[in-house]
């Protein structure tokens, strides 16, 4: 939900067929706080604190890469040793 409202796209997130990848962009936070209200999980908050001096403006560019889990009850692929 915090990339769908992130009008800047700061946020940005993907779900490829193994990962999550999740990023988010500093330089392009307009810092309004949409991603934060919309988030029911509270995992993003806002910090009154500023963002250090940069003059790259990717310099501050955070990735996340999270493994995806198989779905409850997903079947276990053949050769294995029964891992799904
Ligand atoms: S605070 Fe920044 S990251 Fe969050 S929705 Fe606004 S522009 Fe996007």
């Amino acid at each position: 939900m915090c990339a769908f409202t992130c009008t800047s796209r700061s946020i940005t997130f993907k779900a490829l067929k193994t990962t999550y990848e999740w990023s988010y962009d500093p330089g392009r936070c307009t810092f309004c706080g949409r991603c934060v209200d919309v988030c029911k999980s509270h995992a993003i908050a806002q910090q009154a604190k500023r963002p250090p001096l940069y003059s790259d403006p990717a310099a501050l560019k955070l990735f996340y890469t999270l493994p995806r889990k198989p779905p409850p009850g997903a079947a276990p692929k053949p050769g294995n040793g029964g891992t799904p």
